[in-house]
């Protein structure tokens, strides 16, 4: 695989820039691939082939059928190379193997959901009020589609979007984070292996600023989704105004899980330290807020302090590994920061608070899985998304108060409630103001469910048939009989 090229109008080609970017592997700082650096050029050129493939028709215009059986088969080539993506992702993000597997499973899954949704909405019939005439309402795809994708997921992010705007007849430019190239530059490998016209699905590499923000910018763009970091998405917006883009955002999460007393105590428990520490909490959706009945309180955080010391931490490749580093030395010192902005703030250190101290992690960007106890709601390590193995524990007294806690930040996107009456739990979740809610469970997401966030957690939806319909646009057609 050779990453020093990008994908354009259906061929690889050089970055016109001449740049490239070293690719780390967060366990080791080894250098793993060197990758081409686009630029605002590139991603114009890149623009420019989309924009005359939509325009010519074919793909839009090609049987849904035939372009779903196109995506389909992307999915069963994912399944054919799950084994070799699965450790590009490994060496690109530090997370362990066995993630990255399931990762490439949902990955196909979601190229063999939307394939076969391809063909399945093909309009209505309505009733018109006026006397001899007929009214039809048909969707139809958006134009050309920027898409941004993030670090923490890169393959899974990009096949929710890549396989829903193909199947709507879309044409695409995606651009994934510039530090986890790897398994997205793969996946157009398989892209052309299955025969996409070309011009219909392009790849450019490099930085948001460089090449990133003409995906936003650019009037040439129908739409733009970009799944990352709430501040990046405003930006994103801003940009996306001078054209009236539609727009799909997937930002932040600051997501809460909460325990009531009846829970059962050993899964919730587990279930709590996964939602939060699995890939080292670098997770949209992680439960990094938890919030326990006071009755159980002391027991429960005792449980869960010594199950985090049982947490190993080593490389992703190692199958006694429970959890990998952080992403990069910068986002680990993000992390850092936050650590000592919640002992200032008054939150109890209870466990971790510091990188390990075992020699073998000293090459990684490693920091030991934390929890901060006696946390309140007006504290910053409560609001803000650390993005990180970091855990604030709050208490409540009533279903009422838990609620009310629960929604209190400005983000939306998911949360938990764990109780054996399910009538508190469906108390709790109808108004949790979130776009997932889990009941007694935490993280599942399948590509047949909507995934997205109220508040500033996002604009839109992905996956489910409200995924596919962010890549149309809807028509009314009447005829005068
Ligand atoms: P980020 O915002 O720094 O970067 C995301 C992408 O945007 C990258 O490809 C980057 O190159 C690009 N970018 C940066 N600046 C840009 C600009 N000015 N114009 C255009 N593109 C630009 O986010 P990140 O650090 O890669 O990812 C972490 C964030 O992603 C977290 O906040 C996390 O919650 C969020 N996320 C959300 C979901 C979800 O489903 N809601 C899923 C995964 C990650």
């Amino acid at each position: 695989m050779n990453l020093q090229r990008m994908y354009i109008n259906g061929e690889w080609v050089n970055a016109k820039s001449g740049e490239t970017r070293d690719i780390i592997n967060p366990y080791n700082q080894e250098i793993i691939a060197t990758a081409a650096e686009g630029n605002e050029a590139d991603t114009q050129a890149a623009i420019q082939a989309a924009r005359i493939a939509f325009d010519e028709g074919s793909w839009s215009t090609l049987p849904a059928s035939v372009r779903g059986e196109l995506v389909y088969s992307i999915g069963t080539l994912i399944r054919r190379d799950l084994q070799e993506l699965a450790e590009l992702e490994t060496l690109d993000t530090g997370k362990t193997v066995e993630e990255s597997r399931a990762d490439m499973a949902d990955i196909a899954n979601v190229f063999f959901y939307f394939g076969g949704l391809a063909d399945k909405d093909g309009g209505e019939v309505i009733a018109s009020p006026i006397p001899n005439s007929e009214s039809k309402v048909v969707r139809e795809p958006v134009g050309v589609c920027g898409q941004i994708t993030p670090w923490n997921y890169p393959l899974l992010q990009a096949a929710w979007k890549i396989a829903p705007a193909l199947a709507a007849g879309n044409t695409i430019v995606i651009k994934p984070s510039e530090i986890t190239p790897l398994t997205t530059v793969k996946v157009f490998e398989l892209i052309e292996e299955v025969g996409i016209p070309k011009g219909v699905a392009n790849l450019v590499l490099g930085s948001g600023v460089s090449a990133g923000a003409e995906l936003a910018a650019s009037r040439d763009v129908d739409l733009i989704s970009f799944t990352g970091g709430i501040e990046t998405g405003k930006t994103i917006m801003q940009a996306a105004s001078h054209n009236v883009k539609k727009i799909a955002l997937e930002l932040g999460g600051k997501n809460p899980n909460i325990v009531f007393a009846d829970a059962d105590f050993e899964t919730a428990v587990d279930q709590a330290l996964n939602a939060v520490f699995f890939h080292a909490g670098q997770v949209c959706s992680a439960g990094s807020r938890l919030l326990v009945e006071e009755s159980i309180h002391d027991e429960f955080v005792d449980a869960l302090i010594e199950r985090t010391k049982q947490i190993k931490l080593g490389n992703g490749f190692d199958e006694n590994t429970q959890s990998g580093p952080m992403i990069s030395a910068d986002h680990r010192a993000k992390v850092e920061s936050y650590v000592e902005i919640g002992k200032e703030e008054g939150a109890k250190l209870a466990v971790g608070g510091k990188r390990p101290d075992d020699p073998e992690l000293q090459n990684g960007f490693f920091y030991l899985p934390t929890i901060f106890t006696n946390c309140t709601s007006d504290m910053r390590i409560v609001q803000e998304e650390v993005f990180g193995p970091v855990l604030t524990v709050e208490t409540f007294q009533t279903k009422e108060e838990a609620v009310r806690l629960a929604n209190d930040t400005i983000y939306g996107l998911a949360g938990a409630v764990w109780t054996q009456d399910l009538n508190k739990a469906e108390f709790v979740a109808v108004r949790l103001r979130m776009g997932t809610v889990w009941i007694n469970d935490f993280h599942p997401y399948f590509a047949q469910a909507p995934w997205g966030g109220y508040k500033q957690s996002g604009i839109g939806r992905e996956l489910g048939r409200e995924g596919m319909a962010e890549y149309t646009e809807v028509k009314h057609i009447y005829r005068n009989k």
